[in-house]
């Protein structure tokens, strides 16, 4: 394969059997079935047991265990045996939850699309680039990543990033070249581009000469495909808490033993200590972890069904602290289905029927239509507009053309289809011989076409670097010199075809020269786009507003031009534009000082001058998220807080700089995100306080037990509680639907922890309630069963006690699972919403009986079934539990109402 590498490239393509135009699809066909899709398959990933195990090294996993052999050596066997096995089904659960958080994210990153233009047939086409086969013909330009080796054919300005390959990070320039030396290292091959490097500028074709595992980057894959898995702060947070308890659990052993020892008259060393061990271990949250990490990861898949794809879990955690949003204009607020409406040449206005791409439409010059002079002289202009132009209309579709490329140039196409210019044909007779590619910092973009032996070229771009290399005006049929009063004139008629919010392109062309291509040009005239606002985000911009979430647009466009549309979308009534010139007279602290101005908008701007908005509005303590498409975009994706690259008119650079994709291009799905961030994170937050309830409830009726001298409840139901009757509901609660209206309210400040004075009040008067009034119903019971405080009790007497106790608690945390639903709405009229809390109630009911009347079972779990008669107490008193957290929560968002 690496002889392609060096040979003429007349040689390779002889040799890969192919032409310039392409391969048949019945030899890509038999390709395919012989190289197989251009993948790499991934490297070895840990094995699945060992993530099983690693499981086990959980710090608090580790105390259970040794809680389990400590019961086994002072001969409570039963007691370590039911710890394994709760410490068993744990690490199943955990291993089974991050299993699946780690295959959503999978799932959703190979479903992101990577396109490559390519000539088959003679045509060219959009595949995806896992089809590419060794003979494929492909079009590269700015932004894509390259994705099979290629030798190259053709090129223009190429410039790639090897850094993959080589290390090297320097632009390297690429060119077609003869036969190369044979000795050469792969940095030092430039005719070639390998899989995984990136066009970071400039365009060309190419052949594929290898695909898949035989190319460069599947024989260094081999070694290092290796999926990452960073933390996110909020997993970092409860590592860090789950640290801390553990830390703290010797201390809480010793406390309770001495404890145990200072009340307990018939005290005795190993009870005791089995004792301590065992409830110590009991209150330890384990589950923190996994429920995290699948409360993330169905934020993900949420997102995904709301087309944003985010590429690792903590993203979902920072999108719900976003406050600013940057956004580009073209696409993201608008719909870039962009269509020209007017034009102006030679000193007239003409407009152009018909909406969209379809070539429906015709040109109008005063409500009529062209005359045969009119239509001779807009000729020069039209073809200027197909010749420097890199879209095409693919006719050849069975279900209708296919429109491959940038969508301003296509609708410069289309126009000049409506005119009546065969596109295709203009340019199958046209000769390319040099181009200047579209950058966002150049605004234009020229090519040098030969035809009939002469060279001409032909430029689009901006108005203001166009007419700022004019000499000359097209007037008449002839070329006159340009004047101070046709510039004014033609930058007017630009100001007031933005100010409707049309995309201005000017054209011009010249005869080449020697010298160099740029300079000396004939204006002809301008192309008015219109490019409607997407219908969805006017509304989405204000849920934005009212969920304090900033907007600023960014954009290269002109200024009356987003102007214009952010008056459309509702981004501002009066929008002040600051434009890119303007930026560059600011230094930080001025730019800090306009950002505070809610009406700014950006134009004119490139992306260093995106990257300066987001280090400014981060410098003024803000969470930023921001878009970008193009190459250059990246450092900012890079540095702001969320990166958000195109799924449909995003380079792969870009995509591969960003944190998540937007399927569909829309403003509105980062809203849509952002939402599911907070929805998140709410769910943890609900999650944790019912987790925590339980564990000081457990808490203080140990530490009432302790007092009383009778323990209500023993540290194997504990246990029983944390991972059988309440895990259901945690979990549920863990993926909850939204209740609260979370767009009604300001954006979470990032540096007020999980664990916040709010959180744990709850979880201190809800778990102290529950135990009190659980405990109660214990002693009433034993009282009047004729138990008295200082009593050895009898111990089928106290397995009933027990697990009562047991039950009023289990039923006790179903009701709060409900209430946690809202902070703000009564219980009853959350039961159901959230389906998977009704099964999960449902399971905890079933669980609760099982170990409470089945034979066996029940003098395992140290309990005795529950006379009927005690019914109704401890439903009323589960009940009354409910009430309790009802009034507290009513009374606390009244006040915060009132506030
Ligand atoms: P944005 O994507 O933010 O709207 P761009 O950087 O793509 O801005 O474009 C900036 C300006 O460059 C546009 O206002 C337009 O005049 C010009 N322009 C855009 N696309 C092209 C193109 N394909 N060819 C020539 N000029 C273009
Ligand atoms: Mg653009």
């Amino acid at each position: 394969m690496l002889t392609y590498l060096y040979d003429n490239i007349s040689e390779v393509l002889k040799n890969l059997r192919t032409t310039k135009e392409g391969l048949s699809d019945i030899e890509v066909a038999d390709r395919t079935r012989k190289y197989g899709p251009n993948i790499l398959k991934g490297g070895k990933k840990a094995s699945l047991i060992f993530s099983f195990l690693k499981q086990f090294t959980d710090l608090l996993i580790i105390i259970l265990l040794s809680a389990a052999i400590f019961s086994a050596i002072i001969g409570s066997y039963k007691d370590s045996i039911v710890i394994l096995l709760i410490v068993f089904i744990n690490a199943l659960i955990g291993f089974i939850q991050e299993h699946r958080a780690e295959k959503t994210i999978e799932a959703l990153n190979s479903h992101l699309p990577q396109t490559v233009t390519v000539i088959r047939d003679g045509n060219k086409k959009k595949i995806d680039s896992t089809e590419l086969v060794p003979g494929d013909i492909v079009y590269l330009s700015e932004g894509d990543k390259v994705s099979a080796d290629i030798r190259l054919i053709q090129t223009n300005e190429l410039y790639t990033n090897d850094s993959t390959i080589t290390g090297e990070s320097e632009p390297q320039e690429k060119k077609a070249l003869g036969r190369e030396n044979r000795n050469l290292e792969l940095g030092d091959i430039l005719g070639s581009l390998f899989a995984g490097t990136q066009i970071i500028s400039g365009n060309g074709i190419g052949v594929v000469v290898a695909t898949g595992m035989s190319s460069q980057l599947g024989k260094i894959a081999q070694e290092t495909t290796k999926v990452n898995v960073q933390k996110s702060p909020l997993q970092k947070e409860t590592d860090h808490i789950a640290k801390i308890v553990a830390k703290s659990f010797v201390f809480v052993m010793f406390g309770l033993l001495l404890a145990y020892y200072l009340i307990n008259r018939y005290f005795n060393l190993s009870e005791g200590l089995l004792f301590a061990v065992q409830i110590a271990a009991a209150i330890v949250p384990e589950g923190l972890p996994a429920t995290i990490s699948v409360a993330l990861a169905i934020g993900a898949r949420r997102m995904a069904k709301r087309k944003s794809a985010i590429k690792k879990l903590s993203t979902v955690e920072t999108l719900g602290e976003i406050n600013v949003i940057v956004t580009d204009k073209t696409g993201t607020l608008t719909k870039n289905e962009m269509t020209v409406k007017d034009i102006y040449f030679d000193g007239e206005m003409y407009s152009v029927t018909g909406s969209g791409y379809g070539s429906s439409g015709e040109i109008l010059h005063n409500e009529l239509p062209l005359g045969i002079t009119e239509k001779r002289i807009l000729n020069k202009f039209f073809n200027t507009g197909v010749y420097a132009n890199n879209s095409d209309i693919n006719y050849e579709k069975p279900n209708g053309p296919e429109y491959i490329g940038d969508p301003t140039e296509v609708s410069i196409l289309v126009a000049a289809e409506k005119f009546g210019i065969n596109t295709f044909k203009v340019r199958e007779k046209a000769i390319v011989t040099e181009e200047i590619p579209f950058t966002s910092e150049r605004k234009f973009m020229a090519k040098v076409i030969k035809e009939k032996g002469e060279e001409t070229v032909y430029f689009k771009g901006a108005t203001d670097p166009i007419i700022s290399m004019c000499k000359k005006i097209y007037k008449n049929g002839h070329e006159l010199d340009i004047t101070p009063k046709d510039i004014h004139n033609i930058k007017n008629i630009t100001d007031n075809l933005s100010s409707r919010a049309l995309r201005v392109i000017a054209c011009a062309y010249k005869k080449k020269d020697n010298k160099k291509i740029e300079g000396d040009l004939v204006f002809l005239g301008l192309y008015g786009i219109i490019d409607p606002p997407r219908a969805e985000v006017k509304e989405t911009i204000k849920i934005a507003k009212k969920a304090g979430i900033r907007t600023i647009m960014v954009t290269g466009d002109h200024g009356l031009t987003a102007s214009a549309i952010a008056q459309r979308v509702g981004l501002s009534e009066n929008p002040k534009v600051i434009n890119g010139e303007k930026l560059n007279q600011l230094n930080d602290h001025g730019l800090i000082e306009l950002l505070h101005d809610e009406d700014i908008i950006f134009a004119r701007v490139d992306p260093m001058h995106k990257l300066r908005i987001v280090k400014a509005l981060q410098k003024m303590h803000n969470i930023v998220a921001v878009t970008g498409d193009g190459v250059n975009d990246s450092p900012a994706l890079k540095s702001s807080d969320v990166g958000i690259a195109m799924g449909i008119s995003g380079t792969d650079v870009s995509r591969e700089s960003s944190d998540m994709v937007l399927l569909n291009d829309s403003y509105s799905s980062i809203v849509w995100a952002v939402k599911e961030g907070r929805i998140v994170y709410e769910n943890i937050e609900k999650f944790t306080k019912f987790e925590f309830t339980t564990h000081v409830a457990a808490l203080s009726s140990v530490v009432a037990g302790i007092v009383l001298g009778i323990m209500p409840l023993f540290a194997i139901q504990i246990l029983l509680m944390d991972y059988g009757a309440e895990t259901f509901s945690a979990f549920a609660l863990g993926v909850d639907t939204e209740e609260d209206d979370v767009m009604a309210r300001k954006p979470r400040n990032r540096k007020i922890p999980l664990f916040n004075i709010n959180s744990i009040y709850y979880v201190l008067r809800s778990g102290i309630g529950l135990s009190i009034i659980s405990v109660s119903v214990f002693l009433i019971f034993m009282y009047s069963n004729g138990w008295q405080i200082g009593v050895k009790p009898d111990l089928n007497l106290l397995f009933t006690g027990t697990a009562i106790t047991y039950t009023v608690f289990a039923l006790g945390q179903i009701l709060n699972s409900f209430s946690l639903r809202s902070t703000t709405k009564p219980v009853y009229k959350l039961f159901f919403g959230n389906m998977k809390l009704i099964y999960a109630a449902i399971a905890s009911i079933v669980f609760v009986f099982l170990v409470v009347y089945i034979p066996g079972l029940n003098n395992f779990a140290k309990m005795a079934p529950i006379p009927a008669i005690m019914w109704p107490m401890i439903i009323i008193a589960s009940i009354v539990y409910l009430v309790y957290l009802e009034v507290i929560k009513f009374g606390l968002s009244r006040a915060k109402r009132i506030s």
